[in-house]
């Protein structure tokens, strides 16, 4: 089988969440979750929510379990769309460093309790956004992908599902919860 490199598509409202709130925690590292879907050999990245490590430091953000499912179940409850569902992480590195091999070894590691591969967004000053991909515990190739500008990241295959509706989406991302 081929390995195609696993396109990661980001929707524009997460990639600004991520940018303030890590704007916000410089210059501590912060992280959390990514809520979105699969599609063929794409990740869907649909939202973001926040999961505040208070030990955080300029390195190091640690994902704490109890709150992530938290944060998860509380998103998705809010959030209320049926294809949502965990697709992976992201945190901010306020030096600009792409993925470390911690990071990657933690992403393969929870890759491997998963059918589906898992994305990785590590935030740069500037904005940039270094994406990884694992898959049952191996590193995948992967690239970042713009969701189509007129629909963004809706189905491939309309006729299979109904359109995200407008509802849906948080009116007000910033407020904790
Ligand atoms: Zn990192």
């Amino acid at each position: 089988m081929t390995r195609r490199p696993v396109r990661v598509v980001v929707a524009s409202n997460v990639a600004d969440f991520i940018a303030q709130r890590a704007g916000q925690a410089a210059p501590r590292e912060t992280g959390g979750l990514l809520l979105g879907w699969w599609e063929d050999t794409s990740v869907v990245v649909r939202h973001a929510v926040e999961v505040p490590d208070p030990d955080a430091t300029s390195n190091t953000w640690t994902r704490h379990e109890d709150a992530a499912q938290a944060t998860l179940d509380a998103a998705l409850r809010d959030l209320g769309h049926p294809w949502l569902g965990y697709v992976g992480d992201w945190h901010s590195h306020p030096a600009i460093l792409d993925a470390s091999p911690t990071d990657e070894l933690s992403l393969r590691r929870a890759s491997s309790q998963y059918a589906k591969p898992l994305a990785l967004l590590v935030h740069q000053p500037g904005g940039r956004l270094d994406v990884r991909v694992a898959h049952n515990g191996h590193i995948r190739a992967a690239r970042l992908g713009l969701p189509r500008p007129r629909s963004p990241a809706t189905c491939a295959q309309p006729g299979e599902h109904d359109a995200p509706s407008p509802e849906w989406r948080p009116s007000q991302t910033g407020t904790g919860s």
